[in-house]
């Protein structure tokens, strides 16, 4: 791996957390009203135990809130989050509905940066230069009764209202490793419009210029699905400075395909190991009626599977395609399944309970909770990619829910003195100190 010790060392849990906390203490405190009332617990603390109860997986604010009056959870709280004094669920609530999400932002390009420094993303590169970094939206709550000042709503025919949350997320894949690295999602605002793609498209221009500005010099490929297929969306992800593979269908792009018809595309197959690969691709391409000032380079793959199932994808991109990286861009395309299905099924369904709702307050709440539900699973990603002993634990648990299990129980039974000692026993036990009775 060739990572220096030291990065290392800030690639741990320990590391990942003392650099968040350093920003949540920069976090300004939202209300003066609020200063000294009640216990004076410091925003760094109630930041630190919201990510705490989801680092740990708490199923409810309310286990947590009968967890933190035991004395082993508040020493571990302070050993392993620095959380001097952990708040009730009510009052963390209203501290954190107060905060402006955006004040969070810093906390993802710290650990972010922590990965670069450490070489991680090394192994992410794509064609050479590249980080691959699939879009998408995803709900975060949903309720026919709960909501707040920002709730996005959906009115049905009956005369009934949903009302829900949507965080826009980004985050770096690559086609041959498990583990992504999400971008600070973008919430999702009432404000953003009453129909679907408004709404995205709104939080996708927000999320580019939040990019642009935090990222100026990282060499990026976005990947969307077919709603993104259109000029203004094009325009937008060049204006970042970044290129784009976007999904296309004949449905929602028939101009493009039937100019494809009268064309002869170069061809290519590949033999993998999931079954035959052909490949086709055309440069220069006009994108619809309404932009013919935007060219695209078209291609497309279907891939028949040795059991003899058939799959075919088509996608735009700004890249030259070229004979040699046809099957590359392809498999970039096809890797965005990993947002699905490694970024929003693990939160949803591998522990982190990301569409329960932990509570909704008033004004952001919500998104805070989101964020904060992203970064804890950024941080888990980053030690599974990073740290041994944390796959280990992993290795041993056999599955993330088990891993899960076992690390909120030892986190509530046991006075531990470090994250080594928590994924060291998990591992089976060896040179790991855990202590049943501090006295
Ligand atoms: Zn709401």
């Amino acid at each position: 791996m060739g990572i220096h010790a030291i990065e290392k060392k800030h690639l741990s849990a320990k590391g990942l957390l003392q650099k968040v906390r350093h920003v949540f203490e920069k976090v300004p405190e939202p209300s003066r009203d609020l200063r000294g009332l009640k216990s004076g617990i410091s925003l760094t603390d109630c930041l630190m135990s919201a990510l705490a109860i989801f680092g740990l997986k708490f199923p409810s604010l309310l286990q947590f809130d009968h967890e933190q009056e035991e004395k082993t959870t508040r020493h571990n709280l302070k050993n392993l989050y620095g959380v001097e004094v952990a708040p009730s669920d009510s009052y963390m609530r209203e501290r954190l509905d107060k905060v402006d999400p955006y004040h969070l932002r810093s906390a993802f390009t710290e650990v972010f940066a922590t990965l670069q420094r450490g070489k991680v993303l090394e192994s992410y590169r794509f064609l050479d230069n590249y980080l691959l970094v699939p879009c998408d939206g995803t709900g975060v709550f949903s309720s026919p009764k709960i909501h707040c000042e920002n709730c996005c709503q959906k009115h049905h025919k009956d005369g009934t209202t949903t009302y829900y949350h949507q965080l826009l997320a980004g985050v770096v894949v690559h086609p041959d490793h498990a583990e992504v690295f999400p971008f600070c999602p973008e919430p999702i605002f009432k404000a953003d419009g009453a129909i679907k793609n408004d709404c995205e498209r709104n939080a996708m221009a927000r999320f580019l210029d939040h990019f642009k500005r935090e990222h100026p010099h990282l060499s990026v490929i976005f990947t969307y699905d077919a709603l993104s297929a259109n000029g203004p969306c094009i325009q937008r992800i060049q204006e970042s400075g970044a290129h784009f593979i976007i999904g296309v269908k004949p449905d929602g792009n028939k101009i493009l395909f039937e100019w494809l018809k009268g064309i002869k595309l170069e061809q290519k197959e590949v033999e993998t190991k999931e079954g035959a690969i052909q490949l086709r691709f055309y440069n220069g391409v006009p994108l619809n009626d309404a932009h013919t000032e935007i060219e695209v380079n078209y291609f497309e793959c279907t891939i028949k599977s040795k059991k003899g199932k058939v799959m075919h994808f088509s996608w735009i991109t700004d890249l030259e395609i070229s004979l040699n990286n046809v099957h590359e861009l392809s498999r970039g395309g096809r890797a965005r399944w990993r947002i699905e299905n490694e970024t929003f099924n693990t939160l949803k369904n591998q522990g982190y309970h990301f569409e329960h709702n932990y509570g909704h307050g008033y004004k952001h709440l919500s998104h805070v909770f989101g964020l904060l539900m992203f970064l804890a699973f950024f941080i888990d990603q980053a030690q599974q990619r990073c740290c041994a002993l944390f796959q280990a634990a992993l290795k041993r648990a056999k599955t993330k829910k088990r891993l899960w299990r076992k690390l909120l129980s030892l986190f509530t039974d046991f006075y531990i003195e470090s994250w080594e000692d928590i994924w060291k026993w998990i591992a089976g036990g060896h040179g790991a100190k855990l202590i049943l009775d501090s006295s």
